[in-house]
């Protein structure tokens, strides 16, 4: 039975056997939500194995053995390795920074739902952005307070 790599929108990443290519994504082992397959690792021309993925740096002192200065920058160098990686290979891009509105005024520069939360903790509240969000839709069926999208 084939091994494949699954990846949940929590951030959890998973490798597990299953009975064909078309069997159903099995359940996030941490959220329960349903899992998707990852694509299967491009041709590295010449590298060993894509770079860690951001999701795998360390979130301790402990795992950066206490701050120590050659760590933080194997880290960081892997990290900016990882940026590269990602920018060539999209299908390969982790779910960070989802978007919460790139419509309006954000469609430039979209508002991701960190951005939004920062918002929300600050002076103005969250329906504020979402509502300049919606403002200059082009379809009048669709600017309505609540953007269902
Ligand atoms: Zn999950």
């Amino acid at each position: 039975m084939p091994v494949y790599d699954y990846a949940c929108s929590c951030g959890v990443r998973f490798e597990t056997m299953v009975r064909s290519w078309s069997s159903p994504a099995p359940g996030c082992p941490s959220c329960g939500e349903i899992t998707s397959r990852r694509p299967p690792a491009p041709a590295m021309h010449g590298r060993a194995a894509p770079p860690p993925a951001m999701s795998t740096a360390p979130r301790s002192w402990e795992g950066l053995h206490n701050g120590d200065r050659d760590a933080i920058t194997g880290w960081r160098r892997r990290m900016d390795a990882r940026q590269e990686f990602e920018a060539r290979h999209p299908e390969h891009r982790e779910h960070r920074d989802a978007i919460a509105a790139h419509e309006g005024s954000f469609e430039r520069r979209p508002l991701t739902y960190k951005e939004l939360a920062t918002r929300a903790s600050t002076s103005k509240d969250a329906a504020t952005a979402a509502a300049e969000a919606s403002r200059d839709r082009r379809t009048p069926n669709t600017a309505t307070a609540d953007a269902g999208d």
